[in-house]
């Protein structure tokens, strides 16, 4: 029955006047989240978008996709009609007789938006006219204006928009809105649900991921891959960088101490994302750390940890406990690639005590022994875009 979705943008960013510019780009993005669907139009009409297809059994798909993308606060499965009058009627008894169908309905009430007040009816007398079409044609049900079972909303603008029902979305501000960050994708649980919080936030984001060919295998490349395909249906488009960090690694087992591993490499990390993402015009770098979890999550290895750069690194998930993570991960349908086996980081190099209270002046020492920006400098030779 439905063959066109309206699209309500939240409210929040609508006032200021960059609102033409959202209202774009949340165009673009619903564009580009449907593009595998055929017979499918987007267009604006007064303050909503709606996405009209010639095929109504894909509504429900259509819906579910765009339900997905940041900046939407709901939508509502409508039909199309003609603007004139009898037009109008008899598609809202369309309508109507379909709903009866579907559910046990009671009682109703009409309400119309009159935007387009070219339209000869005012809305009050609007309502009154269609709901006593209502009435005359279906015996069973009685208006209630306070409390309906079913609120059938037309919304006359330049077209004719008949709906009844809204179905929330996940709010956010739409990606784009508010900058540019680089995130730390892992093929672990905590990246990919950071990545979507920040996103959600109106953010854009590109994604990194540290390998250790061939320690690390193409299978944890593949896993990583689909994480991200899973995070662009939230975030629209995503580059993913990957770097190989083998001769980090290799140069730090050779020249420091053991335990140290995992606390140098992640300065590394930190110094070559924060220069990919310099690069790329991005202003802070994401990752999923949540404090105290593992041992380069103390508060002191993120003290030293993030010494090595000045760019501001974002944690959204800082403050969440695992049970909390995993259950997000799991709205957001990441969980089952991210517990797949295949490892993203290489066991090889891993220290079997990490130090869980580096001091600075310690890991400054062992620096002093790696030649840091050639180091980077190689790493960074092995770049690819995935
Ligand atoms: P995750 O579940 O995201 O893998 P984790 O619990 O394994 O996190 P760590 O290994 O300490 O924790 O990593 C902390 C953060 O550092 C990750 O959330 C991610 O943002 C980043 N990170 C770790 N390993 C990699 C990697 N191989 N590639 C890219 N980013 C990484
Ligand atoms: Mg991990």
């Amino acid at each position: 029955m439905y063959n066109i979705a309206a699209v309500s943008f939240g409210e929040l960013f609508l006032k200021g006047k960059n609102r033409g510019s959202f209202e774009q780009r949340l165009t673009d993005q619903i564009k580009y989240a449907l593009k595998d669907f055929n017979g499918v139009t987007v267009y604006k009409d007064s303050g909503k978008v709606y996405v009209e297809t010639k095929n109504h059994e894909d509504m429900d798909q259509i819906i579910e996709r765009v339900r997905k993308i940041f900046g939407i606060s709901n939508i509502s499965p409508s039909v199309k009609s003609g603007k004139d009058v009898d037009a109008i009627i008899d598609k809202t008894l369309e309508l109507f007789a379909y709903l009866l169908e579907k559910k046990d309905i009671k009682t109703f009430k009409v309400k119309t938006n009159r935007t387009d007040k070219n339209f000869p009816i005012k809305s009050m007398d609007f309502n009154a006219l269609v709901g006593g079409k209502i009435l005359e044609k279906f015996r069973s049900v009685k208006v209630d204006v306070h409390n309906p079972d079913v609120e059938i909303y037309i919304d006359i603008k330049k077209s004719c928009y008949i709906s009844t029902d809204r179905i929330k979305s996940l709010g956010g501000l739409p990606v784009g809105s508010n900058g540019r960050a680089l995130l730390l994708l892992s093929g672990g649980i905590d990246s990919p649900v950071a990545g979507y919080m920040i996103a959600k936030r109106g953010v854009e984001i590109d994604a990194l991921y540290f390998h250790t060919y061939p320690f690390t295998s193409e299978r944890a490349n593949e896993k990583v891959l689909k994480l991200k395909e899973k995070l662009e249906e939230y975030c629209g488009k995503m580059k993913l960088h990957s770097v190989n960090m083998l001769e980090v690694h290799k140069a730090i087992r050779e020249f420091c101490r053991e335990e140290e591993t995992t606390i140098l490499a992640r300065r590394f990390m930190m110094r070559i994302a924060e220069k990919i993402a310099v690069e790329n015009k991005m202003d802070m770098l994401i990752t999923g750390e949540s404090l105290g979890q593992v041992a380069s999550q103390t508060m002191k290895s993120m003290v030293v940890i993030e010494e090595a750069i000045t760019m501001p690194v974002l944690k959204p998930l800082v403050g969440l406990d695992k049970t909390e993570i995993i259950k997000i991960a799991k709205e957001i349908g990441t969980y089952e690639t991210s517990i797949l086996p295949y490892d993203d980081c290489c066991s090889v190099f891993a220290p079997a005590h990490p130090l869980i209270n580096p001091r600075l002046e310690n890991i400054k020492r062992s620096e002093s022994k790696l030649n840091i920006p050639d180091l980077i400098e190689k790493v960074l030779a092995t770049r690819e875009i995935m």
